[in-house]
């Protein structure tokens, strides 16, 4: 019977390092790094790429053939949760996304030709790459309902249609673009992953759209930096047929190949987001002092306090038990664990920074703490990579595959449940009571 919460100790020693390397070399460039400018931010990020190569930490969520270590979920887990206290650590250690997910998706559907072009220098952090699926005018909750064709025509295929939402468009070297190849065909047999090199003529990006996290794109116009959400129109945009991913039809399950690990490393790193939030509320609320008293004696903040400790320690169960799924039965086989998490971390993560503003009072909504940053990215991810919605329809449906349906009255039923026990054991019930 195993049944082992600890971590291996060669394996902590390898996250102690972790932990001291984002904290002394990537936090101090992390606060600065909205005021840099891509060659900059290089110049501060390429020694530190260097150092996590030669720890051979580089791209691990890679299977060993690719150059990664062969982890696992699980200590892939347990790093993300480091790597997520801050935005620029994922780039650092080579797998921010969306290029993991791109580079996943490219491991399993590209030919080596494609590979050589596209993913090993996406592996080495030459290329920078897109994923481009979803569509203003169609749910992309539901992504059978993509308009994006793509027609062949000779040696390539002619690409018409209207994306947008395509996080780092503008500044990558390439996309994949997900088109409907077979309108005819089966709802998930007819799409497929088509590679778009940035630029192509007929392929053009409208504009970063104004969110949440940047209002005024236009304001953050630093050199080649990306994060911008991009609308963008293909207009007659021609490639060459060796620009497909895998066959026509396989755009559905070459979707699936990239998130199922990368959905893990975003509810961990999330939840190392959570966890500074929660680590800044503590220590807000042993420090100031209110009514004659410090906050931390004040019951309401203990209730924050208590709840949000409880929600971290949930989630993080929650999320290391789907990567130990993810290990032991393969992704196929965690789909309702992966719902789970990809939910629950969002959820979690979103009320404990809030509760953290809370206590800071105006503070926690200036610009002088990290949290109200925090907040509006964490508020993306409960849309972003499925709403939340999406991922409770998909563990629902899971759940419900262990139960059946019964005719007539309900299996707990009393009456039914009793009659059968009377049978049994009559003997030794005072059946005078019965009629009561
Ligand atoms: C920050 C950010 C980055 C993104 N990056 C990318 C990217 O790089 N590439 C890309 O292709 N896309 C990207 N997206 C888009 C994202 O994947 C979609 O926004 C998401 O899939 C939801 O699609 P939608 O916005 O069209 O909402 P819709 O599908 O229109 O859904 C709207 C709402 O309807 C409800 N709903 C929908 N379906 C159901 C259902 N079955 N049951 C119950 N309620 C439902 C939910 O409340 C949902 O939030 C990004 C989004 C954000 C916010």
């Amino acid at each position: 019977m195993a049944w082992d919460f600890s971590n291996d100790p060669e394996f902590q020693e390898t996250l102690d390092w972790i932990w001291d390397f984002v904290e002394n070399e990537i936090r101090p460039i992390d606060v600065i790094q909205e005021e840099l400018g891509k060659p900059q931010l290089d110049q501060l990020t390429a020694p530190l790429k260097e150092e996590v190569k030669r720890r051979k930490l580089w791209a691990a969520h890679l299977d060993p053939e690719l150059g990664g270590q062969g982890l696992g979920q699980l200590k892939l887990a347990l790093m993300h949760e480091i790597l997520g206290r801050y935005s620029i650590a994922p780039e650092v250690f080579g797998n921010q996304a969306p290029d993991s997910g791109n580079s996943e998706l490219l491991a399993v559907g590209a030919t080596e030709e494609q590979k050589d072009r596209w993913m090993w220098p996406l592996l080495d952090g030459k290329l920078r790459s897109c994923f481009s699926m979803t569509e203003p005018h169609v749910a992309g909750s539901d992504p059978t309902l993509i308009q994006t064709r793509a027609v062949r025509d000779g040696d390539d295929w002619v690409i018409n249609g209207h994306k947008w939402f395509a996080s780092n468009a503008s500044t990558a070297d390439f996309l994949i673009v997900m088109v409907v190849t077979d309108p005819d065909a089966a709802p998930h047999r007819r799409a497929a992953m088509i590679v778009v090199e940035n630029p192509t003529p007929g392929m053009k990006i409208v504009r970063n759209v104004g969110t949440m996290s940047h209002p005024y794109p236009s304001a953050y116009k630093r050199e080649g930096r990306g994060g911008g959400h991009a609308e963008i129109l293909f207009e007659d945009c021609r490639v060459p047929l060796d620009h497909m991913i895998g066959q026509p039809g396989e755009g559905f399950l070459l979707a699936q190949k990239r998130l199922g690990g990368g959905r893990i490393h975003h509810a961990m790193r999330l939840l190392g987001q959570a966890k500074r939030a929660f680590d800044m509320l503590c220590e807000r609320a042993l420090s100031r002092e209110s009514h004659g008293r410090t906050l931390r004696d004040h019951q309401m903040v203990q209730d924050f306090i208590a709840e949000s400790a409880i929600d971290i320690e949930t989630a993080r169960l929650l999320t290391l038990k789907a990567a130990w799924t993810m290990d032991s039965t393969g992704a196929a086989n965690s789909r309702k664990e992966i719902a789970m998490i990809k939910y629950y971390g969002a959820k979690v993560a979103y009320n404990v920074i809030d509760r953290s503003i809370q206590v800071h009072g105006a503070l926690g909504y200036t610009t002088d703490l990290p949290l109200e940053g925090m907040y509006r990215q964490c508020r993306a991810l409960r849309i972003a990579d499925g709403a939340d919605e999406v991922h409770k329809v998909t563990i629902a449906k899971n759940v419900l595959r262990d139960y059946e349906a019964v005719e007539g009255w309900p299996s707990e039923h009393i009456p039914t449940r009793r009659e059968e026990a009377i049978r049994r054991f009559g003997h030794l019930v005072d059946l005078h009571t019965e009629n009561l």
